[in-house]
């Protein structure tokens, strides 16, 4: 789906779930500015990286509470992607209205019903940018990033991925979401 460092690496996405196509490029490059000055990370393209990307900086420390590790580097994505966690885990997602949960794979990758269904809606979405899924508590049509996704998935046209860097601190998403002006899910994993 997307390209990434390479087998093994860990990432930790924050995603913006409200820009639209139209504001992501510009949004990145203020996002990107900041984490410059801050020293976040620095120019120059990070090791073993594909898209744009940056190696981290000094000041790391300000986004994840621990060393980086090996190859660790933001990648900035722009453009209709699907963001989505990477683990051994069971997929759910609920309704912030009426708190009906729904299971789409008892554990990764297991297949269900439930998620043959969204799939078809996270398909149109990903050709169209738009599409719902009802929930069957209360009947409303909801879009994908209404449903609360555990792990985290987004469905937007910014990522921010932190490749090999440790859980990124709350305090640091709070503060970009605050510098977008918009709410962000943060999909994390290792590929
Ligand atoms: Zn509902």
């Amino acid at each position: 789906m997307r390209q990434h460092a390479g087998v093994g690496d860990y990432f930790e996405t924050i995603v913006d779930v409200e820009a639209s196509a139209e504001q992501a490029p510009e949004l990145a490059e203020r996002l990107l500015d900041w984490f410059l000055a801050e020293g976040i990370v620095v120019r120059g393209a990070a090791d073993g990286h594909f898209g744009e990307s940056y190696p981290i900086g000094p000041n790391s420390g300000r986004a994840a509470p621990e060393e980086p590790w090996a190859h660790g580097g933001l990648e900035l994505t722009t453009g209709r992607s699907v963001f989505h966690s990477h683990d051994e885990g069971p997929l759910e997602v609920s309704c912030p209205r009426c708190a009906e949960t729904v299971t789409l794979w008892p554990k990764a990758g297991e297949s269900s019903a439930e998620w043959d269904s969204i799939e078809k809606v996270i398909s149109a979405w990903y050709e169209q940018g738009t599409g719902t899924w009802p929930c069957r508590g209360c009947a409303r049509p909801l879009g994908l990033n209404e449903w609360r996704w555990r792990p985290a998935w987004g469905f937007g046209y910014l990522g921010f991925a932190f490749w090999n860097v440790p859980p990124l601190r709350e305090e640091f998403v709070a503060e970009v979401s605050r510098r977008l002006g918009h709410r962000v899910v943060c999909p994390s994993g290792k590929l």
